[in-house]
Order: C-alpha cells, then sequence, then structure tokens
C-alpha cells in the first residue's frame, strides 16, 4: 500500500437501494429538484447519493422486479447511475427459517442471468454472525467457498469478470485458504467483498490485521465492505485499502427517527420527554453524548459539524417526514469523503485509542491527514 496520501483513492459509501421503483423514484423527485440543484452545499456541489447502489435480488418481491430493474438499467445506460451492486442477499435469506445455500445459489444464478448490465455480482456466501462458534463458522465459510466456486463456473464469461467472492475470516489459515480457494475468481474479477464481523459500527483488530494482509496478499484488489460503517471505520477501511462499504444504517435510522450529523446519531423532538424510545435506541447504538436533541442542539450539531442540506433546514418537516430524514442521512452518508480529507489519524485515535497504534504502526506514519 502506497504511504503517499496523494496517490489514495477515496471510499464510497455504497446505499442500499429500496425494493420497489416507486419507492425509488419519490427519493429521486424529491432529490432532484430546482431547489436542490440551486441549493448552497456546504461542499460546494451537489451530492450524489442515488449515483451508486446496492441491491439483493433475490429480497425484490416478483411483481416488483421488471419495473425496479427496467428503470434502474435505463438509469445505468444514461450514466445517472454509476455503479451498480448485486448482493447475493444471504444476510437477509438466512434469518428465514428453511433457507439453504443451495437455493440461494439457484435463485440468484437465474436473477443474474437476466440482468447482466449491473457492475458487480456478489456470490453466493454463507453469513456467519460474530457469536458463531468457530467449527459452525468454518462450516458456513466452507460452504460458501463450494457455492461461489461451482456459481462462478456456471456464470457466462461477462459476468466471470464482474463477479465478487465473499471472504468470511477469523484466522490466518482461514484466509490462505480463501485466497487459494477463489483465486481464479480473483484473476478474473479483481474485485471481493468482505464481511467484518464488526460489533455494530466498530472493527475489532484482528479483522484489520486480515484486512491488511489480504491487501498485501492480493495488491489492486477492490474491496467491498459489508458490515460496518461509521466515520472512524470508513477511515480505517480507506486507510487500510478499502474501496467501498455499504449500510442500511441512514435508511433505517431514518425509519426510527433518528438523523446522523458526523459521527453523531441523534433523535430530533421538541422536547426531550417526547421521545424517550429514540434516546434509548440512540445510547444502545452508538452512545453519543447529543442523545435526543432539542431545535437549538439541532442547529448547533449543523454549525459543529459542518453540515447543510435542503432538508435539514426545515425541522419541522424532519420531524414528519421519514423521507426527508433518508435523505439527510443519505447526505450526511455522502460526505464522510470530504470528512476523511481532513479526518486524521490523530482523531482516530480519540475514538479508537485501541486500534490506534496498530494502524499507525502498519502505515507508518501518525497525523497526516488523507487527502485525495
Ligand atoms: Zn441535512
Amino acid at each position: 500500500m502506497s504511504t503517499n496520501n496523494g496517490d489514495r483513492i477515496p471510499i464510497y459509501y455504497i446505499p442500499v437501494m429500496p425494493t420497489e421503483w416507486n419507492a425509488l423514484r419519490h427519493g429521486l423527485r424529491v432529490f432532484e429538484s430546482k431547489e436542490t440543484d440551486d441549493y448552497p452545499w456546504a461542499q460546494g456541489e451537489k451530492p450524489k447519493i442515488y449515483r451508486r447502489g446496492l441491491i439483493s435480488l433475490i429480497t425484490v418481491k416478483r411483481n416488483a422486479r421488471l419495473p425496479l430493474m427496467g428503470h434502474l438499467e435505463k438509469l445505468r445506460k444514461e450514466g445517472y447511475l454509476e455503479g451498480l451492486m448485486f448482493d447475493s442477499g444471504g444476510f437477509q435469506m438466512f434469518r428465514r427459517t428453511g433457507y439453504t445455500i443451495e437455493r440461494l445459489e439457484r435463485d440468484n444464478l437465474h436473477l443474474y442471468q437476466e440482468q447482466p448490465w449491473a457492475d458487480s455480482y456478489v456470490l453466493p456466501d454463507f453469513p456467519t454472525p460474530p457469536d458463531d462458534p468457530l467449527p459452525v463458522m468454518e462450516e458456513k465459510a466452507r460452504r460458501t467457498m463450494e457455492a461461489s466456486v461451482n456459481f462462478f463456473n456456471k456464470l457466462p464469461q461477462n459476468l466471470k469478470e464482474k463477479s465478487m467472492p465473499v471472504f468470511h475470516v477469523r484466522t490466518e489459515d482461514h484466509l490462505a485458504e480463501q485466497i487459494k480457494t477463489y483465486s481464479e475468481i480473483l484473476d478474473a474479477s479483481n474485485q471481493a467483498c468482505y464481511a467484518i464481523p464488526g460489533i455494530r459500527k466498530r472493527l475489532d483488530l484482528k479483522s484489520m490485521e486480515l484486512i491488511h494482509m489480504l491487501v498485501q496478499e492480493r495488491p489492486g484488489l477492490k474491496i467491498h465492505s459489508l458490515g460496518v460503517a461509521s466515520l472512524p471505520a470508513a477511515y480505517c477501511m480507506h486507510r487500510l485499502g478499502i474501496h467501498t462499504y455499504d449500510a442500511v444504517s441512514p435508511t433505517l435510522s431514518a425509519a426510527m427517527g433518528l438523523l446522523h450529523f458526523g459521527d453523531e446519531l441523534v433523535s430530533f423532538t421538541d422536547r426531550r420527554e417526547d421521545n424517550p424510545n429514540a434516546s434509548k435506541v440512540k445510547r444502545r447504538r452508538q452512545g453519543s453524548k447529543h442523545g435526543n436533541v432539542t431545535l437549538e442542539e439541532l442547529e448547533q450539531l449543523r454549525i459543529d459539524t459542518g453540515h447543510r442540506c435542503p432538508f435539514c433546514d426545515k425541522p419541522e418537516e424532519l420531524k414528519r417526514n421519514m423521507e426527508y430524514r433518508q435523505l439527510h442521512n443519505l447526505i450526511v452518508f455522502d460526505e464522510f469523503n470530504l470528512y476523511l480529507r481532513h479526518y486524521t489519524m490523530d482523531n482516530f485515535n480519540k475514538r479508537w485509542p485501541q486500534l490506534h497504534d496498530w494502524l499507525a504502526s502498519v502505515l507508518g506514519e501518525s497525523e497526516q491527514p488523507t487527502l485525495f
């Protein structure tokens, strides 16, 4: 990895797309308006919140699939959408009982071939939560490898070149085995997903070490991270050489009445006692010092983080309108890239001091900002 800040590429947040065209169309209409075009964006230009996306085809209802895919393909061909990734949907499907990796394989093989125009195709994977005992985790990783190789071999050449195997690893041995098993796939596509068994928004040291090893083993590999999303996580992943990451947090938080500001997650009401549940949710999820903010505190957060957008300009509307909260949250995540330009190892140290020394030692540097 280069230690020269000037030639490092940015890390992009990829939003999870709605699974119905009507929902996406409505969001696009509100976001792509004259008001947002003319808005004095703090960062000098309009954010690109719907320019990249991730979607699990198997989670889209059968009758919603054709209209959604037709419109997305059109947006991709017109160049509005700059990249679309199909996720295998393993994470969602294995929450249902009776779903098998063989079925995931069969369903996705059919769906992927129906939609050959997207940019990346995640191969079937069997997700393994951090509390899986090691033998269970290893069995799931083995079945993921088997299904991925099998699936890859059945894909036409044009999709082989856009396929992404998923790394599920806890040890150096797992990593070595998966790099070896996936070598033909990685040679064909040069991209992969890495499932970080992070606890909520936090990276763990072992994952960081293993990601660093993967980057060393396969220099130039385009890595998408599944699992964690927060400003210090984005900083760390970016410094380690990860290119993209996704998270449902902006939309999920909006549905729960929560707003992102930089690295804070807050709920917003006129009076603190109005929304005790949101405050509880927030404390559990992030431990922010702001908690349930008032109108004045919301304004202060905007000043502190340098964020403004047409949606949090109207706090009354923000309170009522989930779509406004969603758009605001997506804009904040899009802005992470800008914050990262000035984010330093010192900032990182203040948030995650226990991981700072390792990262500094790997990068061989400490206080420089990540200019790109
Ligand atoms: Zn805003």
